[in-house]
């Protein structure tokens, strides 16, 4: 059981002003926010970041739509922090997400659905450091 994971509020919920509401939700769900950053990713580095799908089908729809505009990256501290984010966030499929949900609430497709959210310990530690330095990790 980790208690760190990394998140990202997609170009989509940026766009669409839901920063601050999506924000919220993650706090009332008590999760700490330990390093928090605003950025606009290359087509390169959003590449580099989701490397581990570059066979997948919609690998270039995946880099064009995170590299569309400014996402939120943020390291969150919780207790289980991983599997109780991915919970947070629901299915990747928006149609497919429970009631309450981040992307129930604020993702319009399976591309475009608001957020990220780290899939195991090891890859919240890859992902948290992919964009923070350890003097940004409180
Ligand atoms: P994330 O990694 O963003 O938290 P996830 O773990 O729920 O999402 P993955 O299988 O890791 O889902 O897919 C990574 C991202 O690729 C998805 O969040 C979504 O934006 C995009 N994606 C996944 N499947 C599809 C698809 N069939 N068509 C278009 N985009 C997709
Ligand atoms: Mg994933």
């Amino acid at each position: 059981m980790s208690n760190r994971t990394f998140t990202m509020i997609k170009p989509d919920a940026t766009r669409k002003g839901n920063t601050g509401a999506i924000l919220q939700m993650i706090n009332a769900a008590g999760f700490r926010i330990v390093a928090m950053k605003m950025v606009h990713l290359s087509e390169a580095k959003a590449g580099e970041f989701y490397a581990v799908h570059a066979q997948r089908p919609f690998y270039g729809e995946l880099v064009g739509f995170m590299s569309s505009g400014p996402i939120t990256a943020a390291i969150l501290e919780k207790d289980n922090a991983v599997e109780d984010f991915r919970k947070l966030i629901g299915s990747t499929n928006p149609a497919d997400a429970a009631e309450g949900t981040i992307r129930k609430l604020f993702a319009a497709s399976i591309g475009e659905n608001a957020v990220h959210g780290s899939d195991s310990d090891e890859n919240a530690k890859i992902e948290g450091d992919f964009f923070f330095s350890k003097l940004e990790q409180f």
